[in-house]
């Protein structure tokens, strides 16, 4: 079925939404987009989507296509349209179209293109792979130096995203300088001894929205959270490992390379996150 979606102001069928081939996103990657969760119709998280996505532009120096208010009434307006009871709404902003391709930025700076469109997942919050646990491999984090950006540059993480199928796995976990840095589209954690561990914040990674309130949450359940790299040999041997994102929420992991993972199944420390992280936002959303 076709989907309502949203191009600079305008509510379209998608088959109608165009965007020009001199648009810096197409043409540079010069753009950057959020993922905001959709359960029972409410936006999980918006506030600090919205303010992710403020810091990506300033880093960028691109100018906002509109205020955040008016963001969010573009994201209900989607929901609605499109009866999104749980699912998705993509975001994204590029440098907008100069009328040609060069390497500089415009100058002065033209309008900014904004995209949105929503996906459908009814009952995702319930899915199988919580309850069995997924696989990931390990690969070479060969992405730039601004992961904290987050910019529509997927290319890396799309090539890692087909090694892992090509690997029978579902995931891939990045490493550089022997240290796990994340995962290709989440963030990533091992649980050693009752001790949550996951990497620092830094332009290393993605400042996942998920982490902040996952860690959150864990640290007022009065577990113990690391914040520090981590070998992939310590994540062999880890009791248990997990990633969080936005769509997946709290993914246990049970397999890293050949290594299972404690007992090959789901761990309670993830398990019993998801169930907060789910509840807690469930509550929260708007
Ligand atoms: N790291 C990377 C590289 C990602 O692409 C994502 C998801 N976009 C995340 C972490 C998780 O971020 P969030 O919890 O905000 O979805």
């Amino acid at each position: 079925m076709s989907r309502t979606v949203y191009v600079n102001g305008e509510y379209l069928p998608e088959e109608e939404a165009k965007v020009s081939i001199f648009d810096r996103g197409f043409l540079m990657a010069d753009g950057v987009y959020e993922v905001t969760t959709v359960l029972d119709g409410k936006l999980v998280d918006f506030g600090g989507h919205a303010k992710r996505l403020e810091r990506s532009l300033r880093e960028l120096e691109m100018d906002a296509p509109c205020t955040m208010d008016e963001l969010l009434e573009i994201h209900r307006q989607l929901i609605a349209k499109n009866g999104i009871t749980d699912g998705t709404v993509y975001l994204q902003v590029t440098r907008g179209n100069p009328g040609d391709r060069d390497f500089s930025w415009p100058e002065p700076p033209v309008k900014p293109t904004l995209v949105l469109f929503t996906t459908a997942k009814p009952g995702f919050a319930d899915s199988p792979l919580a309850k069995t646990g997924i696989e990931v491999i390990t690969v070479p984090d060969i992405r730039w130096g601004r992961r904290d950006i987050k910019t529509v540059q997927l290319l890396y993480p799309s090539m890692a995203k087909m090694m892992a199928k090509k690997a029978g796995v579902s995931d891939a976990w990045f490493v550089e300088d022997g240290f796990v840095t994340e995962g290709y589209s989440n963030n990533a954690y091992i649980v050693k001894n009752g001790q949550i561990i996951t990497r620092a914040l830094s332009n290393d990674i993605l400042h996942g929205i998920t982490r902040a309130a996952v860690l959150r949450f864990a640290r007022e359940a009065q577990m113990e959270v690391v914040e520090r790299n981590f070998t992939p040999d310590e994540a062999y041997a880890a009791d248990e490992a997990f990633c969080t994102s936005a769509s997946a929420f709290v993914m246990p992991i049970v397999k890293i390379d050949a290594a299972v993972i404690g007992t090959g199944t789901p761990g309670h420390v993830a398990t019993r996150l998801r169930e907060i992280y789910i509840e807690e936002m469930r509550k929260a959303a708007i």
